[in-house]
């Protein structure tokens, strides 16, 4: 009985995974420089050569094959100032996926608008272009998609969708630095693409986001919404501030620091390397989850033509493993090994962050405490049978891809020793 580590068996293998973030010597040497010069925020004089944060603008723009980014404080202010720069606000509506970060309806009740909850596609756990279509009503104004663990968003359908009802696309890439669709990286095909770059991100400086697009006006007011509403000065010179006061737009601030900008300059080096270990361990992975009965791994979209992995997930299948829930299967899988095992998001509408009745301020956002009552069975779905684990464990060496593999089976063979936690079914944690 005491087989499965979770019921204190011996662990299949009690190893150490590889850490995250990742320190490199370009990280620490752009870091120093910054603190070495007294120049720590673009609110600082210029100096003699640009900056740390208009070097990762270019240098992140370049990478994306985008014409515009604007780097800030964190994922939520890139999506904020998104909305704003669409000129979202009150009494419209932004359809956002039913299984994500709840950064994407948080953002759309903080200017006002209605954010219409739709469901996911089993396949990708990204928004279902169907569900879309059919929430698309007078006040529609945006999608706001999200491309989700190891998924892209069907972002032909979308694109198609947005054109034919003109309404624009808000791309959320938090998970997806450097994923492809058609060829073409993720954050372009919208109007605006928004990034994190927080602790556990693809691409961390700790905190901090970017905004990106093609479109040089929402550019503009963008920089502008993140900068208290200055303005950037064309060709600012040394001692000069490169922020004016003559913006079009009321902003705020969501500026990203010099330092923060530092290291995610030293950290982009080594992100297309990074990318490439981790889809191939992932692929390694994925031909030895074939071989254990009721696990499937997540597959994309036949338009991803690279894929990154911000997660791996797979489905494991309720008869194959005694009826129990992912949350259930994860634990005993990081008991086996050490490694992030999780399930996926709870549903948004029943997301314990997502509490409209909590702040006076969504009193201006008609019917809004309806938003936690819908029920979305694809999301319930995923968050019932998705196990994930994050990218770290990625990046280790490919022989250990056998040790993950192992474990599962291990736990699928003994998964009738099992017991779920007491509160599993509604513990949306
Ligand atoms: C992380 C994340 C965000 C929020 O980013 P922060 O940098 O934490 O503000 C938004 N959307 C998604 C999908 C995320 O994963």
């Amino acid at each position: 009985m005491a087989e499965l580590a979770i019921n204190g068996g011996a662990p299949l293998r009690p190893g150490r995974w590889p850490s995250w973030p990742q320190q490199t010597s370009a990280t620490v040497d752009n870091v120093l420089t910054v603190l070495s010069n007294s120049r720590w925020a673009v609110s600082g004089p210029r100096l003699d050569h640009p900056g740390f944060e208009e070097r990762f603008a270019d240098e992140f723009a370049r990478f994306l094959d985008v014409e515009h980014c604007v780097p800030t404080a964190n994922g939520t202010s890139s999506l904020l100032i998104a909305l704003e720069a669409l000129g979202i606000g009150v009494g419209d509506e932004v359809i956002v996926p039913g299984l994500t970060w709840v950064a994407s309806a948080s953002t759309v009740m903080a200017v006002n608008a209605f954010p219409v909850i739709v469901d996911v596609d089993p396949q990708t756990m990204c928004i279902d272009p169907e569900a879309v279509r059919a929430a698309i009503g007078p006040r529609t104004r945006a999608v706001s998609v999200v491309h989700l663990y190891s998924s892209v968003s069907d972002l032909d359908a979308l694109r198609d969708l947005c054109r034919r009802h003109g309404l624009a696309l808000i791309e959320d890439c938090a998970q997806a630095h450097g994923a492809e669709w058609n060829g073409r990286k993720v954050g372009g095909w919208g109007d605006v693409g928004a990034f994190s770059m927080q602790q556990v991100k693809l691409l961390t400086a700790g905190e901090g986001g970017s905004a990106v697009t093609r479109d040089r006006e929402l550019y503009r007011r963008m920089y502008q919404l993140r900068s208290d509403g200055r303005s950037r000065v064309a060709a600012p010179r040394p001692n000069e501030m490169e922020l004016s006061m003559t913006g079009e737009v009321m902003g705020s601030n969501y500026c990203m620091s010099e330092l923060a900008a530092a290291v995610l300059s030293g950290q982009l080096r080594e992100l297309p390397a990074q990318n490439t270990h981790r889809a191939a361990n992932a692929r390694a992975l994925d031909a030895l989850l074939e071989e254990i009965p009721g696990v499937t791994p997540v597959a994309a979209l036949p338009q991803v033509t690279r894929r990154t992995y911000y997660y791996y997930a797979f489905r494991i299948d309720p008869e194959a493993f005694a009826g129990h829930r992912a949350e259930t299967v994860a634990a005993a899988l990081q008991a086996e090994t050490s490694a992030p095992f999780q399930p996926v998001y709870p549903p948004l509408p029943r997301h314990p962050l997502l509490r409209p009745a909590t702040k006076r301020r969504y009193d201006a956002i008609p019917g809004i405490e309806k938003i936690t009552e819908q029920m979305l069975p694809g999301a319930e779905t995923a968050y019932r049978e998705q196990v994930t684990l994050h990218h770290s464990a990625l990046l280790a060496e490919p022989e250990r891809m056998g040790e993950l593999a192992e474990a599962i089976a291990k736990v699928q063979r003994h998964a009738g020793d099992l017991t779920a936690p007491s509160t599993a079914s509604d513990n949306p944690l």
